[in-house]
């Protein structure tokens, strides 16, 4: 235990996911060390999450505007719609650059053990968005790209339970590789841009 002021970062650092204590330390002292500008950016970007983050009005990512840079992309194909848990999942998509279509961000996975059901999803967004999209365009193909775990294939077999219902749409789920109870953020590009490419019909 350290005192003071240095043992409270520490702490608040070590709270964080994927910061154990010997992480938590390194970062505070790194910190000591740094300039003061360099700390005001980074607690004006701590402020700026602080005081509420932008979400996409269309996908749910996290957004500088009122639509997201993709959303707002008309080189985007607007046929084709991949489903990600959380915003972190369209970056890892966007990294193998094999995707060309829009996303849509559920803001989790079904869990009902944890209290998260449909309703605490973004799943009737998404169901009005396939329904009637704004700019008349129809979607031909949704991509379910949840994690390939417990929850994220529950959830993907109750979203193509729901998407049935409209006549016409192809439902796709990730092709196998990717590890089982791995998460889709994790997988290296070449494996999720293979899963991409390799994906099947639901
Ligand atoms: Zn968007």
């Amino acid at each position: 235990m350290y005192e003071g002021p240095v043992q409270d970062l520490i702490d608040e650092l070590g709270k964080l996911p994927g910061v154990g204590p010997k992480s938590a330390q390194r970062i505070a002292f790194h910190l000591l060390g740094v300039e003061p500008p360099e700390i005001d950016r980074l607690l004006g970007a701590l402020q700026k999450v602080r005081d509420g983050v932008q979400f996409c009005v269309v996908c749910g990512t996290v957004a500088a505007e009122r639509e997201c840079r993709i959303c707002a992309d008309p080189r985007r194909d607007r046929t084709l719609v991949c489903v990600v848990e959380e915003p972190k999942d369209v970056q890892a998509v966007e990294r193998t650059r094999e995707f060309k279509g829009l996303y849509h961000v559920l803001g989790g996975a079904l869990d009902p053990l944890a209290g998260v059901g449909p309703d605490q999803l973004r799943i009737r967004e998404l169901l009005t968005r396939i329904g009637n999209q704004e700019d008349g365009v129809d979607v031909a193909e949704v991509i379910i790209a949840t994690d390939p775990n417990t929850v994220g294939e529950a959830t993907a077999t109750y979203l193509s339970r729901m998407l049935r219902d409209f006549p016409g749409l192809k439902v796709t789920r990730l092709a196998s590789g990717l590890p089982m109870g791995g998460d889709i953020e994790f997988a290296d590009e070449l494996t999720l841009g293979r899963a991409l490419a390799g994906r099947r019909a639901l």
